[in-house]
């Protein structure tokens, strides 16, 4: 059975604690930032930073919206990075049987930089990031170490306002059609 995240951004205050929480649990080094006029930092998702909440300002209905998007790998269940990958380096990314997570492994050290740059394109949702020291490829892995232990991923672990749900793919989708249904209710 899949396991996914669900993130109800209605509830999402962009405290970042699940940002930070996911650099703690994997060793992230600290990366040089800048001030781009948004609290939106780092700016991107880069090798060391495998979650990032983005913030956007938009106008709806004359009234200004910040709105706050935590932004990660989706756990594809066909994923595109993965079949671009395989066409160069079988096994650089690999699809767990038992959980449908999707891992960058050693391997995608032995991938160039242009086939780096092809799997990075190739997802719909521009998410892995290369690092150009090692040249491995880098993104969430859905902490598959504590989600092998029965533990739910470090950064719903951590998330205070319950914006982040983890459990069995159909679970999460029950979960999220309530809450549209709910949130499209109180619009009314
Ligand atoms: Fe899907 Fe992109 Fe994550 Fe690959 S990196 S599983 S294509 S979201
Ligand atoms: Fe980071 Fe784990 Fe959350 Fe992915 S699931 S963003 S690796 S804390
Ligand atoms: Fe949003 Fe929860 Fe992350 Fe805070 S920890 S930014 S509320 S998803």
């Amino acid at each position: 059975m899949a396991k996914s995240i669900f993130i109800d951004t209605t509830r999402c205050t962009a405290c970042r604690g699940c940002q930070v929480a996911c650099k703690q649990w994997h060793d992230h080094k600290a990366v040089p930032t800048k001030q781009t006029g948004t609290h939106q930092n780092p700016p991107d998702l880069t090798p060391n930073n495998f979650k990032l909440v983005r913030f956007s300002e938009h106008k709806i209905d004359g009234h200004v919206h910040w709105l706050f998007f935590p932004d990660q790998c989706r756990h594809c269940l066909q994923p595109a990075c993965k079949a671009t990958a395989d066409m160069y380096v079988e096994g650089a990314i690999v699809q767990d049987e038992a959980t449908g997570i999707v891992v960058c492994t050693e391997k995608t050290k032995k991938l160039t930089k242009e086939q780096c740059d092809e799997i990075i394109e190739s997802c719909p949702y521009n998410i892995p990031r290369r690092n150009e020291v090692s040249g491995e490829l880098a993104k969430c892995d859905m902490c598959i170490d504590r989600v092998q232990a029965g533990l739910v991923p470090m950064c719903v672990k951590t998330c205070c306002t319950g914006a982040m749900s983890f459990g069995e793919r159909e679970d999460m989708l029950i979960k999220a059609k309530l809450r549209l249904t709910q949130a499209q209710a109180d619009l009314e």
